[in-house]
C-alpha cells in the first residue's frame, strides 16, 4: 500500500468509527452492565465516557495521552454495553477501531512489547513454537518448580508470574489426524477450530469433542493449515495481521464440504463469526451444535448427582448469545443439578491477554468471581473459554476453593466413556 493509499484507507476507518461513534445518544442505560464503570464509578471508565473519548480524540479536541490511551486500554472488550444498547451501537467495531488507530502512533513499554510480539507473534500463534513452548512448561511442572513457585512471593510479584505459576498441568499435544471418522450411522461432516492457547493447554475439551462428534455420527476434519483466529492481534489493536489469520483459515478450511466449522472456545467463536458471511454462516460453538444434534437416543450418559455451576463467557453472551446451549448440554447429565454461576453478567477479567497487561483490573474482577463460585457449593465449574478458564483455575488456586474448572463438552463426554489418557 503506498504512502498515499495507506493515509486514505485509515482517514476511511476514522470516518466510518466517527459514523457509528455519532449514533450513541448518550441514554446511559448501558453504565450499569460496564465491569469497570462498576468498579471504578467514572464516567471516563464506562461505554458512553469511552464512545465521548473517543469522539473527541478523532475531532482533535482530545490528545493521544496517557490519560485517554488508560480509558481505552482499561476496556475489556467484553460488549456487555453493546448487548443492552437500544440504539445497537456497535461498540466492539468501535474500540477495536480506535486500538487500531491508535496502535500506529503511541510508543509502548519494552515489557509491552514483549507481550505483544515476543508472547503472542512469537509463540502463541505459532503452533510449532507453542508445542515447543508446551514441552517446556510440562518439564517446568513435572520437576517440581512450578509447586515451589506457587508458594512462593515470586508468584505475587506480577500478573504473567501468577499466570505462569498457576496454569493448569499440560498434557503432551497430540499429532492431530487429519479426519476423525463417524462411528454409526453418519449423519454430517463438520470441521474442528483448534485455536491456539486451547490446542497446547486444554487438548482434553478438543478430543473429548471429537468423541462425542463421532458417537453422535458426525465425522471430524482437523485441518493442519488453519491458525489462530485473529481475536489477540485484533484486541491488540492490529487489525491487519488478524485479516492475514482470516485468509489463512478460510483457505484451510475450504478444501472439504464441511456442514459446520466448530469452535471450542466463544473468544475463538466470535472472532470466526465475523469473517465473511459464507464462512462465518457456517461456524458454531460445540454446545450450541450438540445440543441441536441427533443421535442422542442411541448414546448412553452415565449419571452425575453433581452440582455444576456454569460460568458464561462474555462473548458468547454478547456475541454469540448462545449462552443457553452448555445448560441444554449439561441437562442431558442424568442427576446433575446444572445451575448458573451468580454474576455471569459480569467479565471475568481474562478478556485475551488484558489479565497480563490490567492485572488489577482483572484481579478484582476474578476475586467477584471466586466469591460467586465459593457460594455455589458446586463440584464442578463447566467454562467454554479457554482463557476464561485458565484465569479462573488461577484464581481457583490462589483462594484455595476446590472445585473441577473443565468445558462442558468434557464433563459429558466423561459420562459417555471418553477417558482422555486412553485415546492418544
Ligand atoms: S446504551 Fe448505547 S446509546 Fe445509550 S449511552 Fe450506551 S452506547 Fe450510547
Ligand atoms: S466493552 Fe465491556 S468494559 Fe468495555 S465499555 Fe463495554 S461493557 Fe465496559
Amino acid at each position: 500500500m503506498t504512502v498515499t493509499s495507506q493515509t486514505t484507507f485509515q482517514a476511511t476507518i476514522s470516518a466510518s468509527i466517527a459514523d457509528e461513534a455519532a449514533r450513541c445518544v448518550a441514554c446511559g442505560l448501558c453504565l450499569p452492565h460496564c465491569p469497570t464503570y462498576r468498579k471504578t464509578l467514572s464516567e471516563a471508565d464506562s461505554p458512553r465516557g469511552r464512545i465521548a473519548l473517543m469522539q473527541g480524540w478523532l475531532a482533535r479536541r482530545i490528545p493521544l495521552n496517557e490519560r485517554f490511551l488508560g480509558h481505552i486500554d482499561l476496556c475489556l472488550a467484553c460488549r456487555a454495553c453493546e448487548n443492552v444498547c437500544p440504539n445497537n451501537v456497535a461498540y466492539g467495531s468501535l474500540i477495536a477501531g480506535v486500538r487500531g488507530e491508535v496502535e500506529r502512533l503511541r510508543r509502548r513499554s519494552l515489557w509491552q512489547r514483549l507481550v505483544r510480539n515476543g508472547l503472542v507473534d512469537g509463540v502463541i500463534t505459532k503452533p510449532a513454537m507453542l508445542r515447543l513452548a508446551g514441552g517446556a512448561v510440562r518439564i517446568w511442572q513435572m520437576s517440581g518448580l512450578q509447586a515451589l513457585a506457587r508458594k512462593s512471593k515470586w508468584a505475587k510479584q506480577s500478573a504473567p508470574a501468577r499466570a505462569a505459576a498457576h496454569l493448569p498441568q499440560l498434557k503432551p499435544q497430540p499429532a492431530w489426524r487429519t479426519v476423525y471418522p463417524a462411528e454409526g450411522l453418519v449423519r454430517g461432516e463438520v470441521g474442528l477450530f483448534l485455536g491456539c492457547v486451547a490446542r497446547a493447554a486444554d487438548s482434553e475439551t478438543l478430543r473429548a469433542s471429537i468423541f462425542v462428534l463421532n458417537r453422535l455420527g458426525y465425522s471430524v476434519h482437523v485441518t493442519p493449515r488453519q491458525g489462530c483466529c485473529g481475536a489477540l492481534h485484533t484486541g491488540l489493536g492490529e487489525p491487519e495481521k488478524a485479516r492475514g489469520f482470516e485468509r489463512q483459515n478460510i483457505d484451510a478450511f475450504s478444501g472439504a464440504e464441511l456442514d459446520a466449522v466448530i469452535s471450542t472456545s466463544a473468544g475463538c467463536g466470535a472472532a470466526l463469526k465475523a469473517y465473511p458471511p459464507n464462512f462465518a454462516g457456517k461456524v458454531k460453538d460445540i454446545s450450541e451444535f450438540l445440543s441441536a444434534a441427533q443421535g442422542w437416543e442411541a448414546t448412553r450418559i452415565a449419571p452425575l448427582p453433581e452440582k455444576v455451576a456454569v460460568h458464561e463467557p462474555c462473548l458468547m453472551r454478547n456475541v454469540l448469545h448462545c449462552q443457553d446451549a452448555p445448560y441444554a448440554l449439561l441437562r442431558r447429565i442424568p442427576g446433575a443439578t446444572v445451575e448458573p454461576l451468580a454474576g455471569n453478567g459480569q467479565c471475568c477479567g481474562a478478556a485475551g491477554t488484558y489479565f497480563l497487561t490490567q492485572p488489577d483490573m482483572a484481579g478484582a474482577l476474578l476475586a467477584d468471581k471466586m466469591e460467586a463460585v465459593r457460594a455455589s457449593g458446586a463440584k464442578y465449574l463447566a467454562t467454554s473459554n479457554i482463557g476464561c478458564a485458565i484465569h479462573l483455575v488461577s484464581g481457583l488456586r490462589e483462594s484455595g476453593v476446590v472445585i473441577e474448572a473443565l468445558h462442558p463438552v468434557t464433563l459429558i463426554a466423561r459420562q459417555m466413556g471418553f477417558d482422555d489418557d486412553k485415546i492418544r
